[in-house]
């Protein structure tokens, strides 16, 4: 698959590749600091490198230089990925709103669901997941929204209550945690600690619900000093993104 060719001219794979290695070692190094500072194990923390927009080729190396997990945002784009092979040993994180619609192809692709957010979704991802052959449930998060606005996605907390107990439900779920987005414009250290507060909320009701998604490229430290156990990184790793999204 690889051109000889490319892979020597300058820009090229390798090129790409080198700058992957070297933002990868900078974010490793951040986390490593964060964690010291918050007096808590590296091992505790789960890097997930958000690959939206980039191309296979991007995870083909980022692959190459031991990142396991990652992060994807809409399905129609993880389809095409996948047909390039771009998820072959990646455990694949879908961090996006998810439509209804979509939930079958979802449930089928995902390592781990973080932006669970509704009942009608809970269902269609159980039933998709059911109905995929895969034997195991699928691991899901409550996206929490932490300011009750819609736009971002999220459950604001007052509904919280009711969508867990219909994850509960569902036989094809199995519910791992909670994820939030600091609201636009909110100190992320305070929004950490409320999503804190609320996955002890959750944790008391089910135990096995663990992990803590926040914080992304520029807010990572405040996230591993509340406690997040999975941070979703992408520009920090792979540059900016076009702006279209
Ligand atoms: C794009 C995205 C990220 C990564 O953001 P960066 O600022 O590029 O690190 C994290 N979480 C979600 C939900 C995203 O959509």
């Amino acid at each position: 698959m690889t051109d000889p060719a490319a892979a020597l001219a300058p820009g090229g794979p390798d090129a790409r590749s080198a700058e992957l290695r070297a933002a990868l070692a900078r974010v490793e190094q951040r986390i490593v600091d964060a964690c010291a500072a918050a007096g808590r194990d590296r091992g505790d923390v789960t890097l997930i490198v958000v690959t939206k927009t980039f191309p296979a080729a991007d995870l083909r190396a980022l692959a190459g230089l031991g990142v396991r997990e990652v992060g994807e945002n809409r399905m129609q784009e993880v389809i095409a990925k996948a047909q390039q092979g771009a998820f072959e040993g990646l455990r694949l994180h879908l961090i996006g709103q998810l439509q209804t619609n979509k939930a079958a192809e979802a449930a089928r692709f995902a390592g781990l669901v973080h932006s669970l957010d509704r009942l009608k979704l809970a269902r269609a991802l159980g039933r998709g997941r059911e109905s995929s052959g895969i034997g195991a449930p699928l691991p899901v998060l409550i996206q929490i929204s932490l300011d009750g606005d819609p736009a971002r996605g999220g459950v604001p907390v007052s509904e919280l209550g009711e969508l867990t107990h219909g994850i509960l439900q569902e036989p094809g779920l199995d519910l791992a945690g909670v994820m939030a987005v600091p609201p636009r414009g909110s100190d992320p250290a305070a929004a950490f600690a409320e999503l804190a507060r609320i996955a002890d909320g959750v944790r008391a009701q089910v135990p096995g619900a663990r992990i803590i998604s926040a914080g992304m490229s520029a807010d990572l430290e405040a996230a591993v000093a509340a406690g997040a156990t999975h941070l979703r990184v992408g520009s920090a790793i792979l540059g900016s993104r076009p702006s279209l999204r």
